[in-house]
């Protein structure tokens, strides 16, 4: 195991990845990643360990590594304190550490999950536009179930909109 392989298990357990991923990554085996993390107070689960990591940068006002690739990071004496190593860097973190939201489908009613603070009613863009737009086939299935007496189940909004709109002619 060399220096670099050792600080990749670092970060990588700072990110929570397990030892398995972490031994995929590295290409070490999962038993000596185990065996270095153990040694080295690493043991513990990945986002208490993450959270550890975090507060120590606070303190000590400094990060050591890239947080997304674990390079050593040059510190300048003034002005603001590196955490990437580069643009890149930064936003592939940013990417894969954003939080994941849950929504119900305004239309289907499915749960589905979003990455990003941004509010989406609609699961899928078919969703949208179904709910949105009058199409024959959806006012065709709606209609067949009227016509038996049969709940609708998705109500699309078009449909609502045509049945309280004020007549226009
Ligand atoms: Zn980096
Ligand atoms: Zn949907």
């Amino acid at each position: 195991m060399n220096d670099e392989q050792r600080q990749r298990i670092k970060i990588l357990r700072f990110q929570g990845l397990g030892y398995k991923q972490i031994a995929k990554e590295t290409g070490l085996s999962r038993d000596s990643v185990r065996g270095y993390c153990k040694r080295n107070g690493l043991d513990g689960y990945g986002n208490e360990l993450f959270e550890e990591y975090k507060k120590t940068i606070e303190r000590e006002f400094v990060n050591i590594l890239c947080l997304n690739c674990g390079a050593e990071l040059e510190q300048n004496k003034v002005g603001r304190k590196r955490k990437y190593c580069s643009k890149s860097c930064k936003n592939e973190w940013d990417n894969t550490h954003r939080k994941e939201y849950k929504f119900i489908c305004e239309y289907c009613g499915r749960e589905f999950k979003s990455l990003g603070t941004s509010k989406r009613k609609y699961c899928d863009n078919d969703c949208y536009t179904r709910d949105r737009f009058w199409r024959k086939e959806d006012a065709a299935e709606v209609a067949a179930k009227i016509l038996e007496f049969k709940k609708v189940n998705n109500l699309p909004v078009w449909l609502k909109e045509l049945l309280l709109s004020d007549s226009e002619s």
